[in-house]
């Protein structure tokens, strides 16, 4: 690499950099980013030709030029088309089931069931723990500051919540006093068995979805995930291998623990927001994600 090119990948850092520390721009988009989103594109496009779950990356408009006439751009639009379609169909019965239960006391005391957003393709899935006052109104997972930090987040490595998928393990509002949903400083942490309880809704996402990897937003959601007690601090800065470790979390009907799906933890935003310290450690796990998606599969 030349001395000019370090230095222009030294500044696009910076600028993807400076735009997640600056929680005001909201609207920023980086330029880093541009690169993943052409490269989504193009591999939900080969990810329906191929047939299979293939890298996202630039290198895929490699693979996608080699692959036979049949499988034009145009017909793997079709077939991805299809194949999200079914996917969206998918949720949507899992959905139904959520807006119903009442498997856990939760259920009873929520204002709205917190399900999912996204694109029911995507090839990164980011799972937080649990809804909170504002999600629990408004039925979207990840909105208010933290939310806000959580976009920048994305937006830094050019991604938007268009083109992932965002949900909790819990799909409902846990509260201190649930005979009052209305009121602000309800919240308190989903309780272990409230966890192992609507566990099984998150495993029939990621089995409908099929991400490449899971980000798991904040201690709770690395634990649950992993299967472990080790710390945030220590469990974040590299990937895990999503399923192994914890055989007990999977009954095998989704078979999710063997699709290769790749974890990796990092800091949840609302800590971000408290401890602003935290958002070097978060920038350099972002550009991990930014790399592992810019990779063919093969390569990883
Ligand atoms: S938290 Fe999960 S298991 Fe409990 S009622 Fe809500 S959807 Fe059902």
């Amino acid at each position: 690499m030349t001395a000019k090119e370090e230095l222009k990948n030294i500044s696009r850092e910076l600028l993807g950099y400076v735009r997640f520390l600056n929680e005001d721009d909201l609207s920023a988009e980086a330029t880093t980013g541009t690169k993943v989103m052409k490269a989504i594109t193009e591999t939900k496009a080969m990810k329906a030709a191929t047939g299979t779950r293939a890298a996202t990356g630039t290198k895929g408009t490699e693979t996608m030029k080699a692959t036979p006439a049949s499988r034009t751009p145009e017909a793997a639009k079709k077939s991805d088309n299809k194949s999200n379609s079914k996917q969206r169909q998918a949720l949507e019965e899992i959905f139904k089931k959520v807006s119903t239960c009442r498997k856990c006391s939760l259920g009873t005391s929520r204002i709205k069931p917190v399900f999912g957003v996204g694109d029911p393709n995507a090839g990164v899935m980011f799972v937080g723990e649990g809804p909170g006052y504002e999600e629990d109104h408004r039925g979207e997972p990840f909105i208010g500051r933290a939310g806000k930090l959580l976009d920048k987040m994305l937006a830094a490595i050019g991604l938007s919540r268009d083109n992932v998928y965002i949900t909790n393990i819990v799909k409902c509002h846990a509260m201190i006093n649930p005979s009052n949903p209305d009121a602000r400083g309800n919240d308190r942490p989903p309780g272990q068995a409230e966890i192992a309880t609507c566990r099984p809704y998150l495993d029939l996402q990621i089995a409908v979805i099929r991400p490449r990897c899971i980000v798991a937003l904040g201690s709770v959601a690395a634990q649950v995930l992993l299967g472990t007690s080790v710390g945030i601090s220590r469990l974040r800065g590299k990937w895990h291998d999503f399923g192994a470790g914890s055989p007990d979390l999977f009954s095998g009907s989704s078979g999710i623990a063997d699709m290769g799906i790749k974890l990796l933890p990092v800091y949840h935003p609302a800590a971000l927001l408290r401890n602003p310290n935290l958002k070097r450690d978060t920038w350099d796990d972002m550009k991990l994600l930014h790399t592992f998606l810019s990779q063919p599969k093969s390569e990883l």
